[in-house]
């Protein structure tokens, strides 16, 4: 039952971020046609209040102090009152944020430094921006350049982010910024995907490469989606159902920051990358998936986690993660035993602190 771990278990793993990340509602003023989440005006999903509420709780007594809040949607700005209380109440539990969002509130540069002050005051440290050809159609760019302008004078960290694609690029936006007698902000460029509406765009769009991506996972990290699904990370396997790891409603941030850290397909994806997961395929599928190009491993492992052949994936790495540390406990049992027979006990801590560790 949510809420009711015990004080023990309250013990962050090793490899937590300490950021609580949540897309807070799928609602936004625009509807680009490169959008992941498939966020858009008429979208109503969204993280009830009171969750919202919760993890912020449960994220100071697991982190810590200095514990990071990531938000991001849909466009936080549309419900401005509770996204100021939802940082007040994220600074009151001694956590700070960031944020992502496409700067339509921007209308000059007072409106948007009035925008901005009482986040600002309450907790608010990084401001991402969203700009490129995408969401042109929607946002004026004299927008973003107001509110880069309002975020920098309120001491805020400000970055601005933007798709690769045969359309849109970083280097586009630093030529538009510095043109607008912008300087000295961080671009990031993130290739355009195959997730949400991205899916539809035409070939010709992708940045693809000409080899099988196969490098590791390249940034895994716990993401509660704006109907609660706590998923792998928000970079578009995420969306697939078996890259998920069940609902924050019904499980504590604890319990899903340990299915996290413990579940063998992340693991996998970490240490070998998408590419080696094509192993587990029949024949048939292999040939198709590596006959197939793709922008990055992100795009490889949408493709290989998407449906049903995703759970299949899944499944064959949990057999093989099983099988292995069936191996692993029957070998440890018997060096606990051969010291208990020497009335030695180490190695019965040893297999408790492995079984604690890799029981889900
Ligand atoms: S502004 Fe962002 S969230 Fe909104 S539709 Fe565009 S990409 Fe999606
Ligand atoms: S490789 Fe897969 S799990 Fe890792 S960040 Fe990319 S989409 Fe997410």
């Amino acid at each position: 039952m949510v809420g009711q771990q015990s004080e023990s278990m309250r013990v962050v793993p090793d490899t937590s971020e300490r950021c609580l990340s949540i897309l807070l509602w799928n609602t936004c003023n625009a509807q680009c046609a490169h959008c992941g989440p498939l966020s858009a005006p008429s979208d109503k999903t969204r993280n009830s209040r009171e969750l919202i509420s919760r993890l912020i709780q449960e994220a100071e007594s697991l982190y810590g102090p200095g514990w990071t809040l990531s938000l991001s949607g849909g466009e936080p700005f549309l419900h401005f009152e509770e996204l100021t209380s939802i940082i007040r109440e994220a600074r009151s539990h001694n956590g700070y944020t960031t944020m992502i969002s496409n700067a339509y509130w921007a209308r000059d540069f007072e409106c948007a430094r009035q925008s901005l002050l009482p986040l600002v005051q309450n907790g608010l440290k990084i401001l991402s921006i969203s700009a490129d050809s995408y969401h042109d159609p929607y946002i004026s760019f004299d927008r973003v350049v107001n509110a880069l302008r309002a975020g920098e004078s309120l001491g805020l960290r400000m970055t601005v982010r933007c798709v690769g694609s045969a359309t849109s690029s970083a280097s586009e936006i630093m030529n538009r910024l510095r043109t607008a007698g912008v300087f000295y902000v961080h671009v990031m460029e993130m290739p355009l995907v195959r997730e949400g509406r991205g899916a539809l765009r035409p070939d010709n769009e992708y940045l693809l490469l000409e080899h099988l991506p196969e490098g590791r996972c390249p940034s895994a990290s716990l993401t509660i989606d704006a109907s609660s699904n706590a998923m792998v990370c928000c970079n578009g396997g995420g969306s697939d159902k078996s890259l998920q790891l069940g609902s924050a409603v019904t499980r504590t941030l604890s319990d899903l920051e340990y299915s996290f850290a413990s579940d063998p397909v992340i693991n996998f994806l970490k240490k070998s990358g998408p590419a080696a997961a094509i192993d587990f395929l029949d024949e048939q599928e292999q040939s198709e998936i590596r006959s197939d190009r793709y922008v990055n491993e992100c795009d490889l492992c949408m493709k290989i986690f998407n449906g049903a052949r995703g759970c299949l994936v899944r499944r064959q790495i949990e057999s093989r993660f099983l099988s292995s540390m069936q191996g692993e406990i029957v070998r440890i049992k018997r060096v606990a035993e051969n010291r208990q027979n020497t009335d030695q006990t180490g190695s019965v801590d040893e297999l408790g602190l492995l079984v604690e560790q890799h029981a889900d």
